[in-house]
């Protein structure tokens, strides 16, 4: 474990150096759980959202899927039907009894009953195989902003602006570069506005579950944040986490 008992400038410089030793390995966002048992479809689809920059854990098989969700506060949840031991419509029925984590299913039959059964369940979307995975995609998008009650993808607080769809910030007019990882912190903390996010909850956003990265770099990365936007745009709250107001 890293200890840092350095004070100014030389505590910037490490925290710089820490930055450069620790790069983001990929353009981390929110943190996806995808449950399907068909090994190259969860390969395929685990590699597109990370691509996206998402964080994504995957469980194959129904019971592996339903304990994931319940231990993980994950932003979605791509649900597969017609999965061993647990299958999605008793995944999707056990986990609404804890938690309203934003789920969209995938099904092989295009069955009006199934779909039914989808809404009756819980599901928040679905999709019919074969699917676009562009769709997916989007849908996805769609879900988590509505999820955290912010349908409109453009982001104003104060004299920042976040353009969710193209993932890019601006302030004062003037477009701010921003690593991934900066953006994904302040997007999340854009779309809970108003709200107290503790660093486990960010961390828990931001990394997945191969990632050991310290998690004293989300600090790191609010510290880099409001040099670039200012330092009143994050404010803390002591022994609670950050927000924005
Ligand atoms: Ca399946």
């Amino acid at each position: 474990m890293l200890r840092l008992s350095l004070a100014g400038n030389n505590l910037n410089r490490t925290l710089i150096n820490l930055v450069a030793q620790f790069p983001s390995r990929l353009p981390l966002l929110m943190r996806i759980l995808v449950v399907e048992d068909e090994p190259r479809l969860l390969r395929n689809l685990a590699k597109a959202l990370r691509e996206e920059g998402y964080a994504v854990d995957t469980a194959e098989a129904g019971d592996d899927g339903l304990f994931k969700a319940g231990s993980c506060d994950y932003d979605a949840i791509v649900l597969d039907v017609m999965l061993p031991r647990l299958d999605g419509w008793e995944v999707l029925d056990r986990l609404r009894k804890k938690k309203r984590t934003p789920v969209l299913m995938l099904t092989a039959r295009d069955a009006p009953k199934d779909r039914v059964r989808g809404l009756d369940t819980g599901a928040d979307d679905y999709l019919i195989k074969p699917f676009d995975l562009d769709e997916l995609l989007a849908r996805l998008r769609a879900l988590i902003r509505r999820s955290a009650g912010q349908v409109h993808p453009r982001l104003e607080l104060g004299d920042v602006i976040i353009d969710t769809r193209a993932r890019s910030v601006a302030r004062d007019g003037q477009p701010v570069i921003l690593s991934a990882r900066e953006y994904a912190i302040l997007e999340y903390l854009g779309l809970h506005r108003g709200k107290v996010v503790t660093r486990t909850e960010l961390y828990e956003h931001l990394f997945d579950e191969s990632d050991d990265t310290l998690s004293n770099l989300v600090d790191v990365h609010v510290f880099s944040i409001r040099k670039k936007l200012g330092r009143e745009l994050i404010g803390t709250r002591r022994g609670q986490g950050y927000c924005i107001e």
